[in-house]
């Protein structure tokens, strides 16, 4: 048995948040390798270490002393050094950093920086080995990483260890530093994860997992017990953001279980996320056919019609030949017989609708053109509702009684989602009732 866990910036803090992570790494032998990020905020108005190093990396590019950033920032490592005892040489690293700014140290190199210094404190805290991500994490010259070269690195640096290894970040062939994206660290999770073929990927944030609704929309909702990543994938593209979009990939690829838990609260069980679940261990609970909800405000809806469209051979492709060619990206497409619609972000429809409606004008050959701003799109999402009759009755019946008039409707063949489309000023409102109607 081997659990790779990550903890990010918010169980990074503080001495206090550190003595939090001992308490869960100890409390299980098989949690033996540790991914951290840097130390994020201690309270809402803290600074995320990262954020005050990529400031530090403006400053010097503008020939601007960041003598105070990195004083402010050097002071939160040390203070969680000294409140927990410990002898990294801090001081040393970070006058190790100072010298490589002073010497044209890349942006990327100093952004890493944040990990790096807790991956050393931690590893003394826990008594771990400490293994440098530029030690195995290896991107490849387009940017994307080398998995191969990487797990096998990993499996070789980690055999029969106890490791903590920073987050982030990697290194090219030739040594020099890469990012991720920003809150990366949860791919170094997830590819630790899979190069060791871990049982189970542990990501430690402040949230008791994914919850099935928007807590600013629905009060208390409760969180997600377990999830397949296409129902996360479909509830995190309409919103619902607790992970690295790309953290799931390289666990999804060896169904690898993905376990999201509260550093501040380890006793919860939180949220697992997998590929498959096994359908005789699913609970029977009626109130689980959704798996979740989610939405999105904004959007509009350009509806084209002309008389005989269903049986012209292309017309679909053209518009959507249009609207690529505006850099617009076609989220839904409902269909009637001489009429489709094309639901798009209303803001990006907003820059170019004179021309996309002029060129589909032209070459379609109609007029007859609709644009509807203001709709909103809300999702019921879950794996559970598929072959199983009455749930969009159910969905229709308890907007109907609410008053609430639904503008567009979809479903995919997969029966994962019931895709409804409602007036902006709906939102919120539709949101509660499928919750209410679903979940209460
Ligand atoms: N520290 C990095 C960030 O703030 C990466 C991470 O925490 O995952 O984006």
């Amino acid at each position: 048995m081997l659990k790779v866990l990550k903890f990010g910036g918010s169980s990074m803090a503080s001495a206090a948040q550190y003595a939090k992570v001992k308490a869960i790494v100890d409390a299980d032998e098989t949690r033996s390798v540790v991914v951290v990020s840097a130390a994020g905020k201690r309270t809402a108005d803290d600074h995320k270490i990262t954020d005050l190093l990529y400031l530090c990396h403006a400053h010097m590019r503008y020939g601007v002393s960041c003598d105070a950033v990195f004083g402010m920032l050097s002071q939160r490592y040390l203070e969680i050094r000294d409140a927990l005892g410990l002898s990294t040489d801090l001081e040393g690293e970070l006058a190790k950093i100072r010298e490589g700014m002073e010497n044209g140290m890349s942006e990327a190199a100093l952004a890493s920086r944040g990990e790096y210094l807790s991956g050393l404190l931690m590893a003394d805290y826990l008594g771990f080995e400490f293994v440098d991500a530029t030690q195995w994490l290896r991107f490849s010259l387009d940017g994307t990483v080398d998995q191969d070269w990487s797990y096998a690195a990993l499996r070789e640096l980690a055999a029969g260890k106890h490791i903590v290894i920073p987050g982030f970040y990697g290194a090219m062939a030739d040594g020099s530093i890469r990012t991720f994206t920003r809150g990366g660290s949860d791919i170094t999770g997830a590819l630790a994860a899979a190069a060791l073929d871990a049982d189970i990927y542990e990501n430690w944030t402040d949230v008791s997992g994914i919850l099935m609704a928007d807590p600013r929309i629905v009060e208390n909702p409760e969180p997600i017990p377990r999830v397949t990543y296409t129902e996360l994938r479909e509830l995190s593209y309409l919103g619902a953001q607790v992970l690295h979009e790309d953290t799931i990939f390289p666990v999804a690829e060896k169904n690898i279980p993905l376990n999201i838990r509260n550093t501040n609260d380890p006793t919860h069980p939180g949220t697992v996320i997998m590929e498959r679940f096994d359908e005789d261990e699913e609970p029977a609970d009626e109130r689980r056919f959704i798996t979740g909800i989610a939405g999105k405000k904004d959007y509009a809806v350009v509806s084209i019609s002309k008389r005989g469209l269903s049986s012209e051979i292309g017309a679909i492709r053209k518009a959507f030949e249009i609207f690529e060619n505006h850099g617009l990206a076609v989220e839904y497409t409902p269909n009637g017989i001489d009429t489709f619609s094309l639901v798009v972000s209303g803001a990006k429809l907003d820059k170019s609708l004179h021309s996309i409606i002029s060129q589909v004008q032209e070459k379609l050959g109609t007029k007859d053109i609709q644009v509807k701003k203001d709709l909103a799109i809300v999702a019921a999402v879950g794996r559970r509702m598929a072959n199983r009759p009455g749930i969009s009755g159910r969905v229709f019946s308890a907007l109907g009684r609410e008053g609430i008039n639904i503008r567009l409707i979809s479903q995919d063949p997969r029966e994962v989602n019931i895709i409804l489309g409602v007036d902006s000023q709906d939102f919120a409102a539709t949101v509660r009732v499928l919750y209410d109607s679903f979940v209460k």
